[in-house]
């Protein structure tokens, strides 16, 4: 890395409940989510050039497109043009794609939050979290709370943040079957839409009490996904054979995570997934905590 060239982490977005409750005139689906994000994802180093470059290399490099189309590109464009900087001093971007593309963690709307926050900085720019937040969600509804990064309730299509402050970091083990969904197709294969909202949060936020938290909650994108890709319910299986005190598919899919009582034991479990399924995606992870870290 050069001297000015900076390191940006683009952190998985890990739905640990998502309820469907409603559909807008528009089209998009209102939910109520409750997200963390892990310490295991992308990176995104960002350095002064003469000229504007992107690249990406890592396991998932071949799977994003390496143009203007990428969500990294799109967001260093659009904090160009919407913060009326379109001198601003060309910069190199280098993507490297740990997560896999198109499959329920977020990836992308990370990465491009990653960039917005990196060129902030990079820049110099004087804009607050409200409008960074604002031109992020012109470029996807879950660029804002990967601008959090904190463990969050999200509502209306997602972008309606509430950090929930002491939650604490959780051992997680993140697989996925080596599938990709499209978060279309499993949205249109919804039969209801208009389900009730989360619970109210545990008082206390110990394992046992967040775990029976998450028995009384849902996903409801998962009957949908399992239909369009039963290998899903595979993931699923796996992590509970492997000691998951909880399990159940991110996003539209298809990753999906367990909840372990302690890191070491998220290793062990990921270490034993690994061996029996050597071509999955598999990570053992912490999430975040609200309070900078
Ligand atoms: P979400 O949970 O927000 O639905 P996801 O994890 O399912 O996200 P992404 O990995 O963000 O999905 O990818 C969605 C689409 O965006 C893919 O079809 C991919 O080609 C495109 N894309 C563009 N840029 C990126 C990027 N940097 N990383 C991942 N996908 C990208």
């Amino acid at each position: 890395m050069n001297s000015d060239a900076r390191m940006w982490h683009a952190h998985a977005k890990i739905n640990l409940a998502l309820h469907v409750t409603g559909k807008r005139p528009d089209g998009y689906h209102l939910i109520e989510s409750l997200a963390v994000f892990t310490r295991f994802g992308d990176r995104v180093e960002i350095e002064r050039a003469d000229s504007d470059g992107f690249s990406v290399s890592g396991k998932y490099a071949s799977a994003v497109p390496l143009d203007g189309g990428n969500l990294a590109v799109k967001a260093r464009d659009a904090l160009r043009m919407e913060a009326g900087l379109q001198h601003a001093p060309p910069v190199v971007i280098r993507l490297e794609k740990n997560l896999p593309v198109a499959s329920g963690v977020g990836g992308g709307s990370s990465d491009a939050a990653a960039v917005l926050r990196g060129l902030v900085r990079s820049w110099g720019l004087d804009i607050d979290d409200t409008e960074l937040a604002r031109i992020g969600l012109s470029l996807g509804a879950d660029i804002p709370m990967c601008l959090a990064a904190k463990p969050l309730i999200a509502r209306g299509v997602g972008d309606e943040l509430s950090v929930v402050p002491g939650f604490p970091a959780l051992g997680l083990v993140l697989v996925n079957p080596g599938v990709a969904v499209s978060t279309a197709d499993v949205f249109n294969a919804l039969e209801k839409r208009d389900n009730d909202g989360l619970p109210p949060l545990p008082r206390n936020f110990d394992f046992h009490s967040i775990r029976n938290w998450l028995e009384i909650t849902r996903n409801d994108l998962e009957p949908a996904a399992r239909a369009i890709e039963p290998a899903i319910g595979k993931a699923l299986s796996v992590l509970n054979k492997a000691g998951a005190g909880f399990a159940r598919m991110s996003g539209s899919g298809a990753t999906c995570f367990g909840l372990f009582e302690t890191g070491n034991v998220a290793k062990r479990a990921a270490a034993e997934i690994r061996s029996r399924e050597p071509d999955w995606f598999v990570a053992a992870t912490r999430s975040l905590t609200s309070e900078a870290d």
